[in-house]
Order: structure tokens, then sequence, then C-alpha cells
């Protein structure tokens, strides 16, 4: 698979508004802007840090993945997000090697991006977004 970097790490906020002053306040990071993504059910921030982003992400309905995993989890560190230069292709091998995957077509999530997920059940735990960036 054709990696290239690491896009961005999404963490789980319970309200975006609350974790600015951490993310910005503290640690400094610039708010690049912040986007809602109504089939994700959550409104995500984006800060860029060097060739990568922190992700915040907000549930916008208690019953969305991000809902769902505060409820169990609190809050937190959600995914690591690696961009590939072809998720297609990177699909297609995932498949191949008999990788279990959450989505097994590509859709859309912030930015633009074609995204795509593999079950943390693969990857020892760690929930893992490919993303493929235009
Ligand atoms: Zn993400």
């Amino acid at each position: 698979m054709n990696t290239l970097r690491l896009d961005h790490i999404g963490i789980a906020v319970e309200k975006i508004d609350a974790a600015l002053p951490v993310w910005e306040g503290v640690l400094g990071l610039p708010l690049h802007g912040i986007e809602e993504v109504a089939e994700q059910k959550v409104k995500t921030a984006f800060m860029p840090i060097g060739e990568s982003e922190i992700e915040l992400l907000e549930t916008t309905d208690p019953e969305g993945p991000i809902g769902k995993f505060i409820a169990a989890k609190g809050q937190g560190v959600h995914h690591l997000a690696f961009r590939v230069a072809n998720i297609d292709e990177a699909l297609a091998e995932l498949k191949t090697k008999g990788v279990r995957l959450i989505d097994e077509t590509p859709r859309y999530g912030a930015g633009g991006a074609r995204i795509a997920f593999i079950h943390p059940k693969a990857t020892g735990g760690v929930l893992v977004e490919l993303c493929e960036r235009a």
C-alpha cells in the first residue's frame, strides 16, 4: 500500500468550543476551520500542525459514532488517519489480504477527502482511517 504520511489524528471531544482553549490556547495550534459532516453526525475542527492535522470531533447526535464512542470511553484519541495515494487500490489490497474493514468502499469525509476505516480488530485496537485527498 502506498502510504504517504500521517494525515491527521482524530480526537473525540464533548464540545469543540470547550476543547479549543487547550488545543488552540495552550498548545498553540491554529484553528483552520469547522465543518459539519452530516453523514457521520459530527462537527469537525481542523488544526494543522506541520504536514498533519489534529481533527477535533464533536457529535451532532448521541447515536452517532462519536456520541457512542464518548458514551463508552469518554473523550480522547479516536483514530489515526493515514494519507494514501489511491484509496481504491489500498482497499482492494486490504481485501486481498483479508483485512477486516468497516468501509468496503470509500465515502466522503471532511474537506472533500475520500476516506475509509479499517476495523480496529484488524489493527490491535487502533481505529485507522485511510484518506485520499485530491
Ligand atoms: Zn479523520
